[in-house]
């Protein structure tokens, strides 16, 4: 249940909801994934906690989701 609430962001999604340039945690080695936002390919290695009802993906996108059964 709560990996519904992390998303893949792509680096344009993260610049685009992150306007003042705040800098990301990102995964060390990161893997391909779909960005939760744009749905776009991405290996940005940037999650993000978003609500799945407010998050385009609805919850469903994204290899996390997958995982999570
Ligand atoms: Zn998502
Ligand atoms: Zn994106």
């Amino acid at each position: 249940m709560s990996t519904k609430w992390t998303h893949a962001i792509c680096n344009d999604c993260w610049d685009a909801r992150n306007p003042n340039g705040r800098t990301p945690h990102r995964l060390k080695d990161p893997e391909p994934e779909y960005c939760c936002f744009c749905n776009e390919p991405t290996i940005s290695g940037i999650y993000v906690r978003s609500d799945p009802e407010k998050t385009p993906c609805k919850g469903q996108g994204g290899r996390l989701h997958e995982e999570d059964g």
